[in-house]
């Protein structure tokens, strides 16, 4: 279920049904102008939506007016502790501003800078960190870190909204993930703001990636979370996006650029897949369109599972093909695949989106693929639809021969 409300960051509708937005956050000292556009440039070019600035020092909001005015993705400042600054980062005209009401030193300031939000239209990014409860919850968060988690956001949700104030949106951060994946389904059904989603300090690119799709990937899947970041620990930022990307793009919630599917390979493999799937993946960052393209190990199990895809190839020791949509386009030497995989598909859109295929080169690959497919072969795909089509049967047969649907048995046990 999508969030109730709805705020809006700058030109990005967050919640209320809009498409999950993806942010990051730049790695570099703010105040250094150059050094943060470019990076503001990279991550907006990777596809991030918003963009959050840390904003620790005077010097810091000082140069936020001229991000702000130079960006092309909204910004987001990052405040804590000190409510001058969020005050400071207001005027600036940041598009929303990130505070935990808990760190800011007390409830006067929190009102004023609530106060600026109003007067100048600034939603905000209110939350809470595992790490820094209030005091009063410290006993629940020994007992239950999940319920005070939940019970600290929803302490601030109520903290807003007795300041007459409602454009904001809630995050809840925490270093574990089913903490992280508990307590957002709690609190997806006790306030109707939109969330933002993270797993904090997730880790490096490898574990953190891992991570952050297990949790925000349950999260999402079960429709909860309307923006995301991804934390890593890396300099490029564009990485935080990029897997971002990557779990909306696998759970289909939104799409962005080509999809890659490749076979995991095995001892069937008669060519260097690792690099001509490394190549292509480098190749297609060139390509705006969500086309699918497929890389297959071998020809044996025919075109399998990626006879849906735009595009693929596959290959043998001296020679491979390239198909579209389960169909051969032509036979090329196996050195050649990805040259003429990328020229069929520059080809294609020069066509207006249109295969060009020419029937005596598909004729001589459809040959080539009947000389290598082995309908005889115990392929990795043949087994994993031989166990699904077993699983299938056992399911029909339970649910004939047991009263009670789905059930795993079929005879009275003894
Ligand atoms: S049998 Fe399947 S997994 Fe093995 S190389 Fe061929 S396509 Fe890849």
């Amino acid at each position: 279920m999508p969030s109730e409300r709805q705020v809006r960051v700058g030109t990005v509708p967050i919640g209320g049904g809009a498409p999950v937005a993806v942010q990051t956050m730049t790695k570099t000292e703010t105040a250094d102008l150059a050094a943060t556009m470019a990076q503001i440039h990279r991550v907006a070019e990777a596809g991030a939506d918003i963009v959050r600035v840390a904003v620790p020092r005077d010097k810091d909001v000082e140069a936020l007016q001229t991000i702000v005015r130079e960006s092309p993705i909204p910004v987001i400042a990052d405040i804590h502790f000190n409510h001058t600054l969020a005050l400071k980062a207001l005027d600036a005209g940041a598009h929303c501003v990130r505070l935990n009401p808990g760190n800011i030193g007390g409830p006067d300031k929190v009102a004023e800078v609530i106060a600026k939000a109003k007067q100048v239209g600034t939603p905000l990014r209110v939350g809470v960190n595992s790490g820094s409860l209030p005091a009063h919850l410290r006993q629940l968060e020994y007992d239950n870190p999940v319920e005070a988690l939940v019970t600290a956001a929803v302490e601030t949700v109520e903290l807003m909204e007795r300041l007459d104030f409602r454009d904001f949106k809630v995050s809840m951060k925490s270093t574990s993930v089913p903490n992280t994946i508990a307590s957002n389904r709690l609190l997806a059904e006790r306030i109707p703001y939109p969330l933002h989603l993270g797993v904090t300090e997730a880790g490096t690119k490898w574990s953190g990636s891992l991570k952050s799709a297990v949790g925000l990937g349950t999260l999402l899947a079960d429709g909860i979370g309307d923006t995301i970041r991804i934390s890593l620990s890396t300099f490029h930022a564009e990485e935080e996006v990029k897997v971002a990307w990557e779990i909306l793009k696998a759970l289909k919630l939104r799409e962005r650029g080509p999809v890659l599917i490749a076979c995991p390979t095995c001892g069937r493999l008669q060519f260097d897949m690792d690099s001509v799937v490394a190549e292509v993946e480098r190749r297609l960052e060139d390509y705006e369109d969500a086309i699918e393209v497929s890389v297959l190990g071998c020809a044996v199990n025919g075109i399998g599972e990626a006879r849906h895809a735009d595009f693929g190839i596959t290959g043998a020791k001296d020679a491979g093909a390239i198909y579209s949509k389960g169909e051969m386009i032509r036979k090329v030497p196996t050195e050649n695949l990805v040259d003429e995989l990328f020229a069929e598909i520059d080809k294609y859109y020069a066509a207006g989106k249109k295969v060009i295929r020419d029937e005596a080169a598909a004729a001589e690959a459809r040959a080539w693929l009947a000389e290598n497919e082995d309908a005889t072969a115990m392929t990795p795909e043949r087994l994993a639809a031989m166990e699904a089509a077993a699983a299938r049967e056992n399911v029909a047969l339970d649910e004939t021969a047991s009263p009670v649907a789905g059930r795993r048995f079929t005879r009275a046990p003894a």
